[in-house]
């Protein structure tokens, strides 16, 4: 079993998309062992996209995290990391294979309506970042 986040971002909250995202998860035996609701500061988001920090697209994309709430998660199942990424789809909603949850909802490159963690490593650095311990189940 493997663990991943899952972040629900503004442009998927904002327009009710937010139980259609869950329900896939669920669907595809993905177990929600997280979750809770966030509206990230600036600061906040800024963190959470460091590895990002030097890209040309980081200070537009942490002005839109922090825009409104989030929704985020922990998933756990077998080879988590890559099921959730394969159910998300491509980052360019334009380059995502049909069914894909970018596909379906995404708006743009910088709105593509969710995240997840894309290694181990970049698993366990943002599990941290938004729960603790005794909030995983
Ligand atoms: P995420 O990390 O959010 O799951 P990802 O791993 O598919 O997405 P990254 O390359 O890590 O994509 O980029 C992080 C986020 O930055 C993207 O999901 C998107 O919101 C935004 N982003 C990426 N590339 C661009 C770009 N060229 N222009 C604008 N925003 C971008
Ligand atoms: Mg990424």
């Amino acid at each position: 079993m493997e663990r991943t986040l899952a972040i629900i971002k503004p442009d998927a909250v904002e327009r009710g998309l937010a139980g259609k995202i869950l329900d896939r998860i669920e669907d595809n035996r993905l177990k929600i062992v997280a979750l809770k609701m966030l509206h990230l500061s600036k600061g906040e988001a800024e963190g959470f996209y460091k590895v990002h920090s030097e890209r040309p697209f980081f200070s537009s994309l942490t002005k839109y995290m922090s825009t409104s709430p989030v929704i985020v998660a922990v998933l756990n199942g077998e080879d988590a990391i890559k099921k959730w990424r394969d159910l998300m789809g491509a980052t360019n909603p334009k380059d995502a294979a049909a069914g894909t949850i970018r596909k379906e909802f995404a708006i743009d490159i910088e709105k593509n309506s969710v995240h997840g963690s894309d290694s181990h490593e970049s698993a366990s650095f943002e599990i941290q970042y938004f729960f603790s311990n005794i909030e995983i189940f």
